[in-house]
């Protein structure tokens, strides 16, 4: 059986009073200086940028997508592409999700088919007009249809943990229940209650492999804290997991939190969840990168965090600079002949003008999505490198309120 201590983690400083700490995860693939910006590369890809180019600007591992993975290129062809770290010419730490988000989140249709403008709406079957409902959870697993095809498949943890192993991520997760905030409570009682019985089965099926799969680095399974916007069930949530043991006797070797919450109580949840989970394990927060909630999270224990966002909306001509997040695609900048952010060390404002960067939107050009990218990957990743420096340099408050007294959200243009 391969050596669980190819993965470990080691706290460094701790943020007096509160759950946010800087220190290093291990893994068999490289370390992870913590905190850290997890950027998200679907498909084995963060569009339009290539994996050295990640590298160069700082992004210390990337995030796969169980889900889209299987369904193509399919996790046996990465598997005998060497894993995802050498399928995509990575050469660092990987993680992969469980694929229970994009199943029902694609499939259920949150957001798409979910009516969720029905804010303060409590109810477990709200769907938009003239959609079906393309995912049915039991509780055995779920079954859904492809988002490419149409076609059928089904997950059960044992199904996620399989994938998830041909893919060979160093840092997997256990398959969970996506809920809404809009569930009733019963229905979150329920769902927490279907997915720690789910993570018992993937800690047993995870062992299964891991013995099964001496020629591969050991590979290192989290734990998912749902429990949406509820105290006593996040709590439980934690302190469930924390007391799971497969069949040969392992434990999570960290834990995500994820599922649903509000912006404004972010911070507040990610510490009830802190308060409870063992200090000496990694905690991963699914889904941010807003720098304001970066701040929240970090402060309040979570170790490492991953986004779509900083590569999709670059897609879109939204960049991200200290002021806020403001778009290159309007006419002001057209003969702003200026980079991006003068302050900024990528490799698009050393070397191209917002002029420049505004013509390739207004032209549909590739290279816009790819310059874009690289700055706001960059702008995400360099924050948090901040942050991290900033605990251990005993000055995060400072740091802080310094940023967030310069940060405005949406603007219409930098002011130099
Ligand atoms: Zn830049």
């Amino acid at each position: 059986m391969s050596a669980a201590s190819e993965f470990s983690f080691k706290v460094g400083t701790r943020l007096e009073g509160r759950h946010g700490r800087s220190g290093v995860i291990s893994t068999p693939h490289g370390d992870i200086a913590t905190p850290a910006f997890i950027p998200v590369g679907t498909k084995a890809t963060v569009k339009a940028v290539l994996p050295e180019t990640m590298k160069e600007l700082g992004s210390q591992a990337l995030l796969a997508n169980a889900y889209h993975l299987y369904l193509q290129p399919g996790p046996d062809i990465v598997d005998e592409g060497g894993g995802l770290a050498q399928f995509m010419n990575w050469h660092g730490p990987t993680f992969t999700d469980s694929g229970g988000f994009q199943v029902m989140s694609l499939g259920v249709g949150f957001k798409k088919v979910l009516a969720m403008e029905a804010v303060g709406v409590r109810s477990d079957d709200v769907i938009a007009k003239g959609k079906e409902r393309l995912a049915h959870v039991d509780d055995d697993g779920v079954t859904f249809r492809s988002h490419l095809d149409g076609s059928k498949h089904r997950f059960t943890p044992e199904v996620s943990m399989g994938i998830q192993h041909q893919l060979g991520a160093d840092v997997m997760f256990a398959f969970d229940e996506l809920t809404t905030l809009m569930n009733t409570r019963g229905y979150q009682e329920e769902s927490l209650e279907r997915t720690r019985r789910w993570a018992q089965r993937c800690l047993d099926e995870h062992e299964r492999l891991t013995a099964a799969r001496t020629h591969r680095p050991y590979q290192a399974l989290f734990g998912v804290i749902q429990g949406a916007q509820y105290e006593d069930l996040r709590r439980k949530a934690c302190q469930d997991l924390e007391a799971l043991r497969g069949c040969g006797g392992s434990e999570f070797d960290g834990y995500g939190i994820g599922g649903a919450l509000e912006k404004h109580n972010l911070g507040t949840i990610v510490g009830w969840c802190c308060d409870e989970l063992p200090e000496h394990k990694p905690r991963h927060m699914l889904g941010i990168s807003e720098p304001e909630d970066v701040f929240v999270a970090v402060e309040n224990g979570a170790d490492t965090f991953d986004c779509v966002n900083p590569s999709r909306v670059a897609r879109n001509a939204a960049i991200y600079v200290d002021e806020g997040r403001f778009n290159i695609n309007t006419s002001r900048f057209k003969r702003d002949f200026t980079p991006i952010d003068d302050t900024c060390d990528c490799y698009t404002c050393k070397h191209y003008t917002r002029a420049y960067l505004h013509h390739l939107f207004k032209a549909k050009e590739m290279l816009a999505a790819t310059l874009c990218t690289i700055h706001n990957e960059r702008f995400t990743v360099r924050l948090v490198d901040r942050i991290r420096e900033s605990i251990d340099g005993g000055y995060f408050d400072d740091y802080k309120r310094d940023f967030m007294g310069g940060w405005k959200g949406r603007i219409k243009a930098p002011a130099n």
